[in-house]
């Protein structure tokens, strides 16, 4: 297959959220562009698809949608219009303990607070400036390093965001204040006794107080078709089934904006980089990797914890210690016999996901980098432990280790999700250290994918800011 000969003022190299939303981005400023996909459908970490039984619709990547809901840069656009409904479960994440009980993230921060017990004012403390300050400071979070708009609120957060999610536990006293704080910061996939593990915690929780946590209506696919559906009627164009592979291979462009990772920009482009830049990305890390499973399941997940049956994301992981004990293992390249599973259930609030009566599951644990290790026991047994008689319910199950993430796409690296490591070492130079982390050494060339600030989740930032920078740049615009 050959793309069309017509020039373009910019190409965008992938559709993930990244990518369509550079190429809106450009698209707004009255420029040409063209989208290229190497999948036969559009929207990276954004597809949904019958996996496991027909009619099951089962979100392949991400499911829940916290910083969508949340992107400064989707808010401005008329996504509603272009078919995205967001639905909000009952309760946004419940957190279950051996003993029967759980912990639970509310949309309102004062309910959450008060189940906490003992612990309410420790978590009113902790939470609720970062969630007062959020209309503030969210463009500066979810944006690249710079001097913030608002500098005293950007500092409030930054100084708790820094710690790592260990030493910010101790402000609670009961397992379950800390177990709920130790399943969000386990989103950053790195031991919990990392710097800056509180960062990821603290934006999940004051924006599920904020935005709650909405999955989308009919799947996760939605976001990407209304963000295509947007982009082709401002006269956008997206072609599907091309894999670049050399940059020989695209049509005429002023700018070129990939929403891929260092490591496929080296194999794309690296020959038009300097010899400084391309050591940069030789060097860039990638993290952890994910095993993720998807069911079809007769009946609902039998949860003991009333508060699990009504939420759309369930952290397993029991304690805090529990949870810091899994993902040390895992950075040490181990596979934990219980580890932290983050797990979804759509269709509880979204019928359209499966047949009537039935549900769909949806979950992932974290597994050490390019691991081949089938984790599905492990997983079940995570689930049947807090919900006995689950595989009873069991109709269909697909797993993807992390060469099948990978293969499926090529930006998950080892079947790392986060485009790359975001501890300390890379938190401030991903993906290489520069004036502008969206540009190459290439004049032209930008790179716009979750491998740059700020960084991995379903927000189209990454992209936004790159397209920003393209406009500044090539285009004198802006
Ligand atoms: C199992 C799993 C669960 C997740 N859960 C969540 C969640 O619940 N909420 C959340 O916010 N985030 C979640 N994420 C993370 C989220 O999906 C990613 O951070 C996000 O999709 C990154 O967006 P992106 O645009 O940078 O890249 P991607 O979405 O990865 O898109 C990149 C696109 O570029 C294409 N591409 C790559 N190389 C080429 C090439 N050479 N030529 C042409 N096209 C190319 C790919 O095919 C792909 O379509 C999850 C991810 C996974 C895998």
């Amino acid at each position: 297959m050959q793309l069309p000969k017509t020039e373009y003022d910019a190409i965008v190299v992938g559709s993930g959220p990244n990518g369509l939303a550079a190429a809106i981005t450009l698209q707004q400023a009255g420029l040409s562009v063209l989208v290229v996909e190497a999948k036969d459908t559009i929207g990276g970490g954004l597809r949904s698809a019958e996996l496991t039984l027909p009619h099951f619709v089962h979100d392949v990547c991400s499911a829940i949608h916290p910083l969508a809901a949340g992107s400064p840069f989707f808010k401005t656009l008329p996504l509603q219009q272009h078919g995205l409904k967001f639905i909000h479960p009952t309760i946004a994440a419940a957190h279950p303990f051996d003993d029967g009980g759980a912990a639970a993230l509310h949309q309102p921060m004062e309910q959450t607070a008060q189940a906490l017990g003992e612990d309410e004012q420790s978590y009113l403390k902790l939470i609720k400036p970062v969630v007062n300050d959020w209309p503030q400071i969210a463009a500066d979070v979810l944006g690249p390093l710079h001097i913030p708009k608002h500098p005293l609120a950007m500092a409030r957060f930054g100084l708790k965001a820094l710690t790592p999610a260990t030493y910010l536990s101790k402000r609670f006293r009961s397992k379950e204040a800390k177990g709920l704080w130790g399943g969000m910061a386990a989103h950053s996939l790195q031991p919990l006794s990392n710097a800056a593990t509180s960062a990821i915690g603290l934006v999940l929780m004051a924006t599920g107080h904020v935005e709650g946590w909405p999955i989308p209506k009919g799947g996760s696919n939605a976001i990407a078709h209304a963000l295509a559906s947007y982009f082709i009627a401002l006269g956008g164009v997206i072609e599907t089934n091309f894999y670049v592979r050399s940059l020989s291979q695209l049509p005429a462009a002023h700018a070129i904006l990939f929403d891929v990772t260092p490591r496929q920009l080296l194999q794309i482009a690296g020959h038009k980089l300097s010899s400084l830049y391309k050591w940069q990305l030789e060097r860039y890390r990638y993290g952890m990797g994910v095993f993720k499973i998807d069911w079809a399941l007769d009946e609902p997940i039998p949860f003991t914890a009333l508060e699990c049956r009504q939420a759309g994301t369930v952290h397993l992981g029991n304690t805090l210690e529990e949870i810091v004990a899994s993902e040390r293992s895992i950075a040490e390249g181990k596979h934990p016999e219980k580890p932290f599973v983050l797990l979804a259930q759509q269709s509880l609030f979204d019928p359209s996901r499966a047949p009537q009566g039935k549900h769909t599951a949806w979950a992932y644990c974290h597994v050490p980098n390019g691991s081949q290790a089938d984790m599905t026991d492990r997983i079940e047994k995570q689930v049947e432990r807090f919900a006995p008689g689950f595989r009873k319910k069991i109709l269909g199950r697909h797993v993807m280790n992390t060469a099948q993430i990978e293969a499926y796409n090529p930006n998950y690296i080892g079947g790392d999700i986060n485009g790359g490591s975001i501890d300390l070492g890379q938190l401030f130079t991903r993906p290489a250290l520069r004036l502008s982390p969206y540009r190459t050494s290439a004049k032209g060339m930008y790179i716009c994918s979750s491998s740059t600030p700020p960084g991995g989740g379903v927000h189209g930032m990454c992209g936004y800011h790159a397209a920003i920078r393209a406009l500044k740049d090539v285009f004198k615009t802006k």
